[in-house]
């Protein structure tokens, strides 16, 4: 049978819905990654590792929620962003959705970062209301995995790599370089979106992608300290993101089989 809601008749979800309670939902961004990589990764990367766990684990899962929150791309072409309330109330309604057909654990599988505040929202409703969910973002997980993983920065050396494994012809490898981030002054110097250096001392702040690079990309200070920041995205290969794929795929399939243990009553008060 397949897990896709898309493929389903409704008498064929209706089965589905009474003997499977855990509902994957996808979600993504359309947005520029630098002059090598598509618009639609963060979405093509969700929906990647969201179709292969679904095969390994009883879920039903959703159509991929391809638009996020990108405004702070859009200095560059062909960024789609849509409002923080919007996109909340968005993934908040599809989650519903599920839970009227008697889901009881929802799984989103994000690829874009400027979902999470969202995500979080959606997910503390959920608890309220007795609903088992979490959300899964493969860059917090992959360079805990292993070191040579760990994050760089937006359109670096493992998202290629990813995007090389999953739709080779969209990746522009020819054009993939370090990028250079722009300082802000002789003296301070971004850090990653929301903080940037002075001398030894971090201060909090929120850059668009254009205040800090002329090409899309950049690199993200910070987030380990395990990261080569010399590594560039050119070195990318499909073997390396297959690997990446793979090891998280089976990560999020063993989390699965706790995740549902986990059972809530719901919130008495709020
Ligand atoms: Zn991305």
């Amino acid at each position: 049978m397949t897990k896709q809601l898309k493929d389903m008749t409704w008498q064929e979800a209706k089965k589905a819905f009474e003997i499977i309670k855990l509902g994957i939902i996808p979600t993504g961004s359309i947005e520029q990654h630098g002059p090598h990589l598509p618009l639609g990764t963060d979405f093509m990367i969700a929906e990647y590792l969201a179709n292969k766990v679904s095969e390994k684990v009883d879920s039903i899962i959703t159509p991929t929620i391809p638009i996020g929150f990108a405004a702070y791309h859009q200095d560059f072409e062909g960024t789609l962003s849509v409002p923080p309330d919007v996109l909340t109330s968005y993934y908040q309604s599809v989650a519903d959705s599920l839970v009227l057909y008697g889901v009881t654990h929802i799984l989103f599988i994000n690829g874009h970062g400027g979902n999470a505040n969202s995500l979080s929202a959606v997910c503390r409703n959920l608890r309220d209301r007795g609903v088992t969910s979490a959300f899964i973002q493969w860059w917090q997980i992959a360079g805990e995995l292993n070191d040579k993983w760990s994050m760089i920065g937006h359109g670096d050396i493992s998202e290629t790599s990813m995007m090389l494994a999953i739709s080779g012809n969209n990746v522009r490898l020819e054009k993939a370089a370090v990028p250079t981030n722009k300082w802000l002054t002789d003296k301070v110097q971004m850090t990653d979106r929301t903080t940037c250096k002075f001398g030894p001392g971090l201060i909090n702040t929120f850059f668009r992608t254009g205040d800090i690079s002329e090409t899309g990309d950049f690199i993200e200070y910070g987030h380990s300290s395990k990261a080569d920041y010399s590594k560039s995205p050119a070195e990318a290969t499909a073997e390396n993101g297959q690997e990446i794929l793979d090891v998280m795929i089976n990560y999020i399939v063993d989390f699965i089989h706790e995740f549902k243990k986990i059972h809530f009553k719901p919130a008495e008060k709020n």
